[in-house]
């Protein structure tokens, strides 16, 4: 690892603290990163990369590329752009000798993670691709009741209000956005970890605004090798309640997943309902992996979008407009 910033904790074991970049002041850098690396042991902010926006008393930098040549000593960046920037940034970052986080999803295509994974191996650097909804209080929980139970049907309703979660931000329409699969990915992100057996797409219908290169809405017809039926369904265009829900139908009953994976419920049983703490737990992941010179990247839940992407029938719908952009 890199020379880092080193005191004496009591009891005189000594410990090292990762310094810090964020690149890319945005919603998710204001909301939850600036506070988890607050709050988390080993690891602090030095330094932002932003065109916009700077944070006081800590160096400000316009681009990561000034940064890298003229801020402050630095062992790891968070990059928290859009994905269709990320892999740039990636690859200065490690060639510059740093431990990169990657915000969800960890690229625009899947392709380009491959040589940073190479690069991250040769500069015996950390990669690390965050999914921040398997850090979600009930997720694990979830996963250990899957494990032994036997499965009959899984439904998936991801629906949110996009003026609501994403106002102004112009690059999820664009290509390489992902449109609706930008907070899908987070459902995929679940499923990947909590059910039992690989799961693959059959079929897919993904609505495009005619004025927009993404899809608003998509519905996901996925099986695994025993035929369980999976049904998702992500809509950008839901007025009143959210939901981010997973919905398991099992031989002992329903389990539901909900909150984003903050609930638990059996049967209408209350099993976990927690406030989500996913960054903290990100963060203290993203120490640990540097600390143990290893990386953490998998792609599981962007090759589903992929598929989509692959074999979804594409429809037409009426365009969007964006009244904060
Ligand atoms: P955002 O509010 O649009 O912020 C992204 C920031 O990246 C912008 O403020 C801008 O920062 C920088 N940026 C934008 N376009 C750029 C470009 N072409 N080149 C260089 N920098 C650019 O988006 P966000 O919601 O924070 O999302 C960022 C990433 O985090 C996405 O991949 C998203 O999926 C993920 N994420 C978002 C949320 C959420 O709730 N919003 C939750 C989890 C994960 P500067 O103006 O500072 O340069």
């Amino acid at each position: 690892m890199s020379c880092v910033a080193s005191f004496l904790e009591p009891g005189n074991k000594p410990v090292t603290v990762i310094r810090l970049a964020i690149v890319g002041l945005g919603k998710i850098a204001k909301d939850q990163h600036i506070p988890a690396i607050a709050a988390t042991p080993g690891i602090e902010l030095v330094a932002v990369a932003s065109r916009h926006a700077s944070i006081e008393g800590t160096a400000h930098f316009a681009t990561l590329d000034e940064l890298l040549a003229n801020g402050p000593a630095i062992d790891a960046v968070a990059l928290c752009t859009p994905p269709q920037v990320r892999r740039a940034q990636a690859a200065a970052s490690l060639r510059a000798g740093k431990h990169v986080l990657l915000e969800k999803p960890p690229g625009a295509t899947i392709s380009e993670l491959t040589p940073l994974i190479s690069a991250a191996r040769q500069s015996g650097k950390t990669l690390f691709a965050t999914w921040h909804s398997r850090f979600a209080p009930a997720v694990e929980p979830a996963r250990a009741l899957l494990a032994d139970r036997q499965i009959k049907s899984v439904a998936v309703e991801w629906k949110e209000d996009v003026r609501v979660w994403h106002p102004g931000q112009s690059w999820i329409w664009e290509p390489g956005g992902f449109g609706v699969f930008d907070p899908g990915i987070n459902a995929l992100s679940i499923m990947t970890r909590i059910l039992p057996r690989p799961f693959f797409l059959n079929a897919a219908e993904l609505s495009f605004p005619s004025n927009r290169a993404a899809p608003i809405a998509a519905n996901l017809d996925f099986s695994d090798a025993t035929g369980l039926p999976i049904r998702a369904e992500f809509d950008f265009r839901q007025s009143g309640p959210q939901s981010w829900d997973i919905t398991v139908v099992t031989d002992d009953g329903v389990l539901t997943l909900s909150g984003g994976g903050s609930r638990l419920d059996h049967d209408g049983r209350s099993l976990v309902d927690e406030k989500p703490e996913e960054y903290r737990a990100i963060y203290r992941r993203f120490v640990e992996l540097m600390a143990n010179g290893v990386s953490d990247v998998d792609m599981s839940p962007q090759v589903h979008v992929a598929d989509a992407f692959l074999i979804g029938r594409r429809l037409e719908v009426e365009p969007f407009e964006d009244d904060a952009a």
